[in-house]
């Protein structure tokens, strides 16, 4: 997966997200990819979430649009995050990623699944994060 989401200086939300689906996918299956509220949704009055992993299981939890559902409720991008990657977890044995950003450009990038790799731009600043887990931050 390639996942982004975005927020511009007048407050404008995007999301995108691209995939080559699973290994040995079924011919013909369509995944969570496209179907908006499982592998993106993006509201400039919520914020935006990409995400990636087990396509059914995303699809079966709508998990982008549950994590802005946990943040319209008044959680974080990082705590709404978590809480929908636990709910796929436990409810549907589904593990995943997501990139999360809120209209004030707080931005979060969790998993559960064993790695992800993700990057943050902020004005002059790049945080990434690499298969490892660890977190790099570098001026640009
Ligand atoms: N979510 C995608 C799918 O199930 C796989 C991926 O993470 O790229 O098709």
């Amino acid at each position: 997966t390639v996942g982004a989401v975005a927020v511009d200086r007048e407050g404008n939300i995007a999301c995108a997200t691209s995939t080559g689906g699973l290994l040995n996918k079924m011919e013909g299956r369509v995944g969570d990819t496209p179907c908006i509220g499982s592998g993106s949704y993006a509201d400039n009055n919520i914020g935006a979430v990409s995400t990636t992993g087990h396509g059914e299981a995303i699809m079966k939890v709508t998990l982008a649009r549950l994590i802005l559902f946990h943040m319209e409720q008044g959680q974080s991008v990082e705590a709404a995050s978590d809480l929908g990657l636990a709910f796929m977890k436990s409810r549907v044995n589904g593990l995943g990623g997501v990139v999360t950003v809120d209209p004030q450009g707080h931005w979060a990038a969790r998993f559960s699944s064993l790695q992800m790799a993700w990057a943050a731009a902020q004005k002059d600043t790049l945080h990434y994060g690499l298969y490892t887990g660890e977190h790099f931050t570098q001026s640009i």
